[in-house]
């Protein structure tokens, strides 16, 4: 249920005011794969939107949804947690002078954003630092 492509072209996209919604596979994040507790099917819901902004500057404004489960800190038993966040970031190619920083950047990939990596940086930049049960009644260590 790949529904968003995996590699896009900001700037072509931008010109033609694009946006895409749909959802790809939470195990396909490789770093995020440590972090949280295995289930296959879970899904990260995104929806993203490519536009140039007043100044014409290029940018992505974009929005995930997931569910995920992270072990407790404490007794290593999983909680369960739901992230949401939206996000605007400028494309940056390595070959670019840096510009102002209007915005968080994505760095290219050749000409294209490497959306799967995009959207790991974003919940990672998300995720508790230290996962514990809220609730002690829930916790096996309390
Ligand atoms: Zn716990």
């Amino acid at each position: 249920m790949i529904t968003i492509p995996c590699k896009l072209n900001p700037y072509r996209l931008a010109k033609q005011s694009r946006e895409f919604s749909g959802s790809i596979f939470l195990s396909s994040m490789q770093r995020l794969n440590d972090v949280y507790l295995q289930d296959n099917g879970s899904l990260v819901h995104i929806e993203l939107k490519f536009e140039y902004d007043s100044e014409n500057v290029c940018v992505v404004k974009g929005r995930f949804d997931v569910k995920l489960e992270l072990p407790c800190q404490r007794c290593l038993q999983k909680i369960a947690f739901d992230l949401s966040d939206s996000f605007i970031l400028s494309p940056y190619g390595l070959d670019q002078k840096m510009g102002k920083m209007k915005y968080d950047q994505v760095i290219l990939d050749v000409d294209n954003i490497d959306v799967n990596q995009m959207i790991e940086d974003e919940i990672l930049l998300c995720l508790p630092y230290f996962p514990t049960h809220q609730n002690n009644n829930y916790c096996q260590i309390n």
